[in-house]
């Protein structure tokens, strides 16, 4: 394990559709056995190469090779038309025996460098990675009972969650995806109950989360995909279900019409407070 963030390269091995609009991609790379750990929901963030680019540009590494909080000044010290355009992603699983890294790509359909560049990625191409790091991980609130909600973008997430979970540990999981054909199996030894919510159906995330059932006062939640919908569901729990703020973990995964690079809304400051615990 490192102390602060890694920047670091890593290949793409081989990629295999694991349903119509999820693309799963094997990544080799020098510094994943050191950089990765073994805790669910690992979070990273992919460097992408500018059009023109075969390669992305990366900084150039620390004498310790970690950037600490230094990466970003790092990172935006690199000429603007040629910094690399950065997304966050979920380590979906890693294997130590092979070396290799799988992260779930949804395709949106939607734009994006991201998606863009997943839809045709080929054995041999290059992404920077920065992280994960175990110094920016929040850890998972603790409950009897743990709702896990999200949409396609979470589900990487939720099933490294639910393969840590240990036997007996209870979780609702409510995932809102396009089709039914988007709906994933996930192994775990705990007892969880998979509320899918199709959009094609006319269905929604906060109906299925309104509906799921709670033991009073032993619940925990875990709460990530689009932002408006993410800070609705959050509402909801904690002003009309009275789970304490603390039992909730939330995150705004994408906006709706905004891209990651486009600044923070006044919301979405007002939120990153909220969630810092400073609000
Ligand atoms: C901590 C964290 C972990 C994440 N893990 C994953 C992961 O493992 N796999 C994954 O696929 N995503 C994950 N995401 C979400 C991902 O970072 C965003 O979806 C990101 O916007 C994708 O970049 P892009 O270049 O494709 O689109 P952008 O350039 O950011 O956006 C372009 C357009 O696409 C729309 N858009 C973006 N994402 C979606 C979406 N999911 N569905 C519909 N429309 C969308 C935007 O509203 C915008 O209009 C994670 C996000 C965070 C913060």
């Amino acid at each position: 394990m490192v102390q602060g963030l890694a920047v670091s390269y890593v290949r793409v091995t081989d990629a295999e559709r694991i349903s119509p609009r999820m693309l799963r991609i094997h990544f080799s790379g020098e510094a994943l056995a050191r950089v990765m750990e073994d805790r669910p929901d690992q979070q990273m963030k992919l460097c992408f190469p500018r059009p023109g680019q075969r390669v992305p540009r990366l900084p150039e590494p620390d004498a310790d090779d970690t950037y600490g909080m230094r990466w970003y000044e790092a990172f935006l010290a690199i000429p603007e038309a040629e910094r690399p355009l950065m997304r966050s992603f979920t380590v979906r699983s890693y294997d130590p025996g092979s070396g290799r890294m799988a992260v779930d790509f949804v395709l949106h359909g939607d734009g994006g460098p991201a998606t863009r560049w997943a839809s045709g990625a080929a054995p041999g191409d290059v992404l920077g990675m920065v992280g994960p790091s175990s110094a920016y991980a929040r850890p998972l609130p603790r409950a009897g009972h743990l709702l896990l909600a999200g949409d396609e973008s979470a589900l990487p997430a939720i099933g490294t969650i639910l393969e840590s979970l240990p036997a007996g540990a209870r979780a609702t999981v409510c995932a809102e995806v396009a089709d039914a054909a988007e709906e994933q199996r996930f192994a775990t030894a705990a007892e969880v109950t998979v509320h899918w919510v199709h959009r094609d159906r006319g269905g929604s995330l906060p109906d299925a989360v309104r509906s799921a059932v709670l033991p009073e006062g032993d619940a925990a939640a875990w709460l990530a995909g689009e932002a408006g919908t993410v800070r609705a569901l959050r509402r909801h729990l904690v002003e009309e279900r009275g789970l304490p703020r603390t039992a909730v973990e939330f995150s705004g995964y994408w906006r709706r019409a905004l891209t990651q690079d486009d600044a923070p809304t006044e919301e979405d400051l007002a939120w990153a407070r909220e969630r810092a615990g400073e609000a």
